[in-house]
């Protein structure tokens, strides 16, 4: 399988093995099955090694992973888990503008710190309206305020505990009978912190905990399952305001424009121009276009395999990039197009060259093992984007069907089965005078792999052995003994 082998790590002898830039300067062209990484000296434990690593010039990551956004692989369930992880996922296009849309504000608002627009009801409201909030948003903890809004004086709460034994004739009861009122109502005033509102709330065992200011008027609450969450995934990515973090996938067509509003109104953190050939003047024009109307959102471009591509995207204003092209497991564009750049030459070359500028690289498709995960980083990628390993997943869309195994869809972006559904993957893949479609990749089905809750912790653990047996306690240090030639 490998015919060259990396020398590793710490306590490197010279000439025992290839460094990254010797490797690469005697083989053009390498796959991630062409090599190996030599070992190092350990003397940390594999839990120790810290895989903090970028996404962009301002997001860093705990977990080095990303969903790839396809529609067999990423909407709201995945970008959920993923950020609970971790790591982060960027919700697919293949699909209308509120769709997508709907399916990040999902992820943003799973978790949070303080919930400064909750939905609130009046008393005047009835028990009906509180079931179909919970129908709707799946919550039934809604503070009672007396205009039914935020910022009007707090009159009392609804909780699950105060619908769950009544009947259907009662649905037509106003809540002004049933709520908790005022009177019983433990809250905090604005300006606390959240760990004051925290501390507050776990003391007062409750569900729920209002903040008032001065007027007693609604400015927030938080809520008791939040700091569950906080507690079980202690490597959850968050905001600022401790919503998960949760990308996704624009074009860069006049359209996309309007599709690209309602995503950063639904709060997506970080976007990425899904475009095969990401060196184009479309792209460009897109950058500087997301760039002056929203300075804030962290925009990644791509895909590229050369540094030449890289360049034009990193002058425009990117501040990440996804690479690779015609690696990916439904792919077929290296046959078809006769273009794409076999993927460890390609973050090698395009990270290599991003890394001056400090622009962060994704490693996109062709993981098929963990072990590919390491190599990816070790040739300077700093997270790993995936699409057949994640597929199938409980998280990923799509139902099960049969045949005699359990069997999910998985199917690339630019196949012909995926474009007959929305027309946003025929622009990633196609023309739009095109007569005659060229597929540029397949449709098929993968075994039900049960939860990304057990299998991302796995590939976590893996990586981290990875690194332990290289002998680098964390990525930033794979990453440097890579290019001072002492690893790799
Ligand atoms: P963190 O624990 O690493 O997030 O550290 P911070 O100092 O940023 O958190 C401040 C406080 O907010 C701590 O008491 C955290 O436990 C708490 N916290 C963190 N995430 C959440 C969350 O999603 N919801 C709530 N309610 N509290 C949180
Ligand atoms: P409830 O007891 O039925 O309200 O549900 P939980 O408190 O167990 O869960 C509510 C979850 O939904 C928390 O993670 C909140 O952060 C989240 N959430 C998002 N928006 C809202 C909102 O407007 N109201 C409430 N109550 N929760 C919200
Ligand atoms: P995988 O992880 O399955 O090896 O690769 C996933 C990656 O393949 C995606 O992130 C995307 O960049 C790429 N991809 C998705 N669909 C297609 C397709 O139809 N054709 C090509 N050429 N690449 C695709």
């Amino acid at each position: 399988m490998a015919n060259y082998l990396i020398s590793g790590g710490t306590g490197y002898v010279p000439e025992d093995g290839l460094t990254a830039q010797q490797l690469l300067a005697i083989a053009d062209g390498l796959t991630y099955n062409d090599f190996l990484l030599l070992l190092g000296f350990i003397d940390f434990t594999a839990e120790e090694v810290d895989l903090t690593s970028a996404l962009t010039r301002k997001i860093t990551l705990k977990t080095p992973l990303i969903s790839s956004p396809m529609d067999t692989v990423t909407e709201a369930d995945m970008a959920i888990a993923m950020a609970l992880m971790g790591g982060i996922g960027f919700i697919h296009h293949n699909c209308t503008p509120e769709f997508q849309a709907n399916a990040v504000r999902k992820v943003k608002k799973f978790e949070q710190g303080f919930i400064a627009d909750p939905v609130v009801l009046s008393p005047s409201h009835t028990v009906g309206d509180v079931l179909e909030a919970k129908m709707r948003h799946g919550f039934s903890g809604i503070p009672i305020t007396e205009t039914g809004t935020m910022g009007s004086k707090l009159v009392g709460i609804m909780t699950s505990r105060d619908i769950d034994f009544l009947a259907e004739k009662d649905h037509a009861t106003f809540l002004s009978e049933v709520m908790t009122s005022r009177t019983d109502l433990v809250v905090a005033p604005a300006g606390v912190t959240l760990k004051e509102a925290n501390e507050i709330l776990q003391r007062s065992k409750k569900g729920k905990l209002p903040i008032v200011n001065d007027s007693d008027e609604l400015v927030a609450i938080i809520a008791r399952t939040d700091l569950k969450k906080n507690r079980d995934y202690p490597l959850a990515s968050k905001d600022a305001h401790k919503q998960l973090l949760c990308g996704a996938a624009v074009g860069t067509r006049e359209d996309d424009k309007y599709r690209l509003d309602l995503l950063t109104q639904a709060g997506a953190d970080v976007i990425v121009l899904d475009s095969s050939q990401g060196n184009s003047v479309y792209q460009i024009a897109m950058v500087h276009y997301i760039k002056q109307k929203y300075p804030q959102l962290q925009v990644i471009g791509g895909n590229v395999v050369t540094a030449a591509q890289a360049k034009n995207l990193i002058d425009a204003g990117v501040d990440g990039l996804r690479v690779g092209m015609g690696c990916g497991s439904i792919c077929i564009t290296q046959e078809v197009m006769a273009c794409g750049r076999p993927q460890g030459t390609a973050v090698y070359k395009v990270a290599e060259y991003a890394s001056r500028f400090g622009v962060p690289v994704i490693a996109d498709g062709g993981i098929q093992t963990v072990g590919h995960v390491v190599k990816a980083l070790a040739l300077g990628a700093s997270t790993v984007m995936m699409g057949s390993l994640l597929a199938a997943t409980t998280e990923a869309p799509g139902e099960y069907f049969s045949d005699g195994v359990r069997l999910k869809k998985y199917r690339g972006m630019g196949s012909l089965d995926a474009t007959e559904k929305s027309s946003s993957s025929q622009k990633r893949y196609f023309s739009e005078g095109d007569k005659v479609k060229v597929a540029q990749g397949v449709s098929g089905s993968i075994q039900d792999k049960g939860s990304i809750q057990k299998f991302v912790p796995y590939l976590i653990a893996g990586i981290q052995h990875g690194c332990q047996d290289i002998g680098a306690r964390s990525l930033s240090v794979l990453r440097s003994v890579m290019y001072s030639g002492e690893l790799v």
